[in-house]
């Protein structure tokens, strides 16, 4: 199928975008990387009459450690992130993210503001308490990640917002863990173990429609339990829905194994 019709401008600026989106009045789309947007325009899941492209928009594809964070703008491709060295963590979760195509053209803001339940960026922003810049029709402001994901797809942000750039805080110490049926494929499940201002969070994705924290798990191990207790509290604690591609039960098993796993990396055994 082809995309329907739609107007095309290409943006220079951050202002341009919030512009021509609040012109559009709830029927524009921003395009980044095209990658998620594309083939829902060409399944015509979504047929917007305006569609701002920000590749060209200047400065927002910077990736700039901050005190005790990195901040990375919303154009920074994941292939940029799997790359770059100040934040391992990232460049971890990045390197799972689709095929070679996919990471170059995806970005950090697509992938926040498209908010898949099986994306890896979103769990990880959520795991390490980042925070998001939004510019918006009243000027910019900074939500919590955590805050900003509402459910499957969908994002607290305003039809005329644009992600700018998010903050995600560097952990002390961190474990990442990934099962997918084939490589390349979105994750059944990803855990992410993050140490953040003394406490370790664990974080899943792929088990609900929002990344969520697995709190039991966590209060084991701050007790001093083992990975394998609470890997069997996560499995316990999250209540997964069955689709194609796997059971509850087994999602249920595969994430427990995912936290044993990604503790592991953090020494905790
Ligand atoms: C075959 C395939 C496999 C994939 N596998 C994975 C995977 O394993 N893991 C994974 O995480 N992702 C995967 N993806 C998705 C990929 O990571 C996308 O790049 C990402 O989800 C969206 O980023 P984008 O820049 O392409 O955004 P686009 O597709 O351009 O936009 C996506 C949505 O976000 C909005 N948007 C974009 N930028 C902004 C912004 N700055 N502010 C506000 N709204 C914005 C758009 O309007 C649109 O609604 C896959 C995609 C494909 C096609």
């Amino acid at each position: 199928m082809k995309c329907a019709p739609f107007d095309y401008v290409r943006a220079g600026s951050v202002e341009e975008v919030v512009k021509v989106l609040g012109e559009a009045d709830g029927d524009g789309k921003i395009l980044a990387g095209g990658q998620s947007l594309v083939p829902v325009l060409a399944l015509r899941m979504a047929r917007p009459s305006v569609l701002v492209d920000v590749n060209r928009i200047p400065g927002l594809a910077r990736i700039r450690p901050v005190d005790g964070a990195v901040e990375v703008g919303a154009l920074t491709r994941h292939s940029r992130l799997v790359e770059q060295t100040h934040h391992p963590l990232l460049a971890e979760a990045a390197r799972w993210i689709g095929h070679t195509a996919i990471r170059s053209r995806g970005t950090t803001g697509g992938s926040i503001a498209h908010a898949d339940p099986s994306a890896e960026l979103p769990v990880v922003a959520a795991g390490v308490d980042a925070t998001v810049t939004i510019a918006g029709p009243s000027g910019e402001r900074t939500v919590a990640a955590e805050e900003l994901f509402l459910g499957a797809l969908l994002t607290s942000l305003d039809d005329g917002d644009m992600i700018v750039r998010v903050r995600f805080p560097l952990p002390t110490r961190w474990g990442f863990a990934e099962f997918a049926r084939r490589h390349g494929d979105f994750a059944l499940v990803t855990a992410v173990v993050a140490e953040i201002a003394g406490s370790l969070r664990i974080t899943l994705g792929g088990v609900a429609a929002v990344p969520q924290r697995a709190r039991a798990a966590e209060q084991i191990v701050a007790d001093g339990g083992s990975a394998k207790d609470a890997a069997r509290a996560t499995a316990d604690e999250i209540d997964p829905t069955a689709d194609l591609h796997g059971s509850a039960p087994f999602r249920r098993a595969i994430a427990g194994e995912m936290v044993r796993r990604a503790l592991a990396q953090v020494g905790i055994e």
